[in-house]
């Protein structure tokens, strides 16, 4: 356990010496003329599927927003606190990205959850936050199948969101679906024309 988090901290040092000190100081660069992500990405909090890692990204080039089974809850202007939708007009309107990655992944321990359905009362909060997307049960045999029928959801729920579907509209912004497998790394990308997941290459990037 010791060991593991040294790793963490000697992880920090390491950081600081390749982006932050010396004559080169990319942070130095990001502070001052800010920030200015051409990409957002929703992703899961899973400790697996970290899209910074994932996309081999600097600081600066990814604005990301994480939470347990990446739901793109829907469009709610109803004065509750809402999070995700804050991180979403921040990513969309304000920051102007170019792409929304959905990024759903293989083995979700959410997903899993709401596959499962154990029952109501068994958590405090996380049953609740996953029924967003629960109509995803019902075309999907196994959890992987349910993940990707759920980014469809999300799909759905981020053009509820004005902005989002004006823009995407417009071709001002360009709306994703992936797919991670944990076991291969593949990311599968979700082609509208095919009606199907298909690997992702370079020219799918666009
Ligand atoms: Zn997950």
């Amino acid at each position: 356990m010791k060991q593991n988090f040294d790793r963490i901290v000697g992880g920090y040092l390491k950081f600081r010496n390749k982006y932050v000190l010396g004559d080169r100081s990319i942070m130095e660069d990001l502070a001052d003329y800010g920030q200015k992500p051409q990409v957002m990405v929703v992703a899961c909090c899973d400790s697996r599927v970290d899209p910074a890692l994932v996309m081999q990204c600097h600081p600066g080039e990814l604005f990301v927003v994480r939470n347990l089974a990446n739901i793109v809850p829907p469009y709610q202007k109803d004065g509750a606190i809402h999070g995700v939708s804050a991180a979403l007009e921040f990513g969309v309107r304000f920051l102007q990205v170019k792409h929304l990655i959905l990024l759903g992944h293989s083995q979700c321990g959410g997903i899993q959850s709401l596959v499962q359905e154990a029952g109501a009362d068994h958590n405090d909060f996380i049953d609740r936050w996953v029924s967003i997307i629960k109509s995803c049960r019902a075309d999907a045999i196994t959890a992987d199948e349910c993940a990707r029928s759920a980014l469809h959801h999300s799909y759905e729920n981020a053009l509820s969101f004005p902005w989002i579907k004006e823009k995407v509209e417009s071709g001002e912004l360009l709306l994703h679906r992936w797919f991670f497998d944990i076991k291969t790394g593949i990311i599968l990308s979700y082609q509208e024309d095919q009606q199907a997941y298909i690997p992702l290459t370079q020219d799918g990037q666009v």
